[in-house]
């Protein structure tokens, strides 16, 4: 994941700013709120970020190809939700 343009507060939903060819200790920082990391931490919470969105969509999905089956009851399992720093904008 190199495009950095994508990255957003969590919070304000803004993107983050940063250098443009920014490396891991570079620090992005949301402009409105300061919440601000470096690109290697960022990158950590955005990868368990996408890990739990594409669980919650795989779920729904699952559900709703269940809904009308009587004999086969889908029983989604727990997601751990966490609250986020930062994110990105995913289209799964
Ligand atoms: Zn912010």
């Amino acid at each position: 994941m190199s495009d950095t343009k994508q990255i957003k507060c969590a919070r304000c939903k803004v993107t983050l700013e940063g250098p443009t060819d920014a490396k891991g200790q570079d620090v992005f920082a949301c402009p409105i709120c300061g919440n601000a990391d470096n690109l290697e931490n960022i990158h950590r919470e955005l990868a368990n970020y996408m890990q739990e969105h594409a669980a919650t969509s795989l779920q729904n999905s699952m559900r709703k190809s269940f809904a009308n089956n009587k004999f086969i009851k889908y029983k989604p399992g727990i997601i751990h939700k966490r609250t986020y720093r930062f994110m990105v904008d995913l289209d799964f």
